[in-house]
């Protein structure tokens, strides 16, 4: 198929290599410049409107904004090729998503929310677990290219939006697990248990799961490269709060983890991946490391 992709940032050039691998013919744009041989067999192209000249279109851009800045000032649903269904796989909120639905539907296009759990290299590998909502012709059509990208498509209806809410209520999750790891690892430090052997009883007794396995590793490395980036997890909270204010609800522990990765992309280290949250809370909030360099000393 001709696929069009647009955002070839982490997460955006592994999964446009993989449809590539699977024999499909990619032509995608980015912001600023990438180099060719880092996405061998995918086609660069100058407008991101040459992208939307195909059969389906992907699109991981970072957030909202560039979503709209890119694809909907530009007019480029207008200019769509007829048929195409475009699939957007970036963490976008609710609300963005149902005016998405209904801009597609007017413009007379198909629509996928497909969010993805899984970081660059899960990507890489092909190995994503996909979120994926939308109608049912819209999500066939595009089903043959979430193969190559997933271990798993979990279908969730025809409301793109179920999508999205499930991709956000995911993130809190592990942000709100990251944190409780740190405040596990405050108590137990405190008395001389080592960290890594605090996290080898709780992953082998009460807390088992991929997030606990993943996150902890970074926390007792102190290994904060991204990963996922601290800013668009805080973005993420964002979005989840706005969410879950739109249905007049408060979400306490969302509030303290929005906090903490607030803290965090203050204290300029937004590039860090988002369990740098931890490191925060295990050295004290007013110890914060408040710099990279600072990081890097300690
Ligand atoms: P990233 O590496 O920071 O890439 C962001 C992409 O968005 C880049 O292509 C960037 O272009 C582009 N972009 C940002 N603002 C733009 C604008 N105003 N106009 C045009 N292009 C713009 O981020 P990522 O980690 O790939 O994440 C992409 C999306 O996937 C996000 O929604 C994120 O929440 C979600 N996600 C990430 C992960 C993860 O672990 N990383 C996992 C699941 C989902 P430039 O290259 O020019 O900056």
């Amino acid at each position: 198929m001709q696929v069009g992709f647009i955002g070839l940032g982490s997460m955006g050039s592994a999964m446009a290599l993989n449809l590539v691998k699977a024999g499909h013919d990619v032509r995608a744009w980015n912001r600023s410049m990438v180099a060719q041989d880092s996405i061998p067999g995918v086609t660069l192209v100058e407008h991101a409107a040459d992208a939307f000249k195909a059969d389906a279109v992907f699109t991981m851009l970072s957030d909202d904004p560039a979503i709209r800045e890119v694809i909907l000032d530009a007019g480029l649903l207008a200019n769509a090729r007829p048929g195409l269904t475009h699939v957007v796989t970036s963490t976008i909120s609710i609300a963005f998503a149902r005016e998405l639905e209904l801009l597609h539907e007017e413009a007379g296009i198909g629509y996928v929310s497909a969010p993805v759990l899984g970081r660059p290299n899960v990507a890489a590998s092909g190995q994503l677990n996909i979120l994926a909502a939308g109608k049912s012709d819209a999500v066939a059509a595009i089903e043959p290219l979430l193969a190559p990208l997933s271990k798993k498509v979990w279908r969730l209806g025809e409301n793109p939006a179920r999508a999205n809410a499930a991709k956000l209520a995911c993130n809190m999750m592990i942000a709100m697990a990251i944190e409780a790891m740190a405040e596990g690892v405050v108590l137990t430090e405190s008395v001389g248990l080592n960290r890594a052997d605090f996290f080898e009883l709780i992953l082998g007794t009460l807390f088992s799961g991929r997030a606990y396995e993943s996150y902890s590793a970074q926390i007792t490395e102190r290994s904060f490269e991204p990963g996922f980036k601290a800013k668009l997890a805080l973005k993420d909270m964002r979005l989840a709060t706005e969410a879950g204010n739109e249905i007049g609800r408060t979400l306490p522990m969302l509030d303290a983890v929005r906090e903490g990765l607030s803290r965090a992309v203050s204290a300029g280290l937004g590039e860090k991946d988002w369990s740098i949250m931890a490191d925060m809370t295990v050295r004290g909030r007013d110890s914060v490391v408040s710099s990279e360099n600072d990081l890097e000393k300690n």
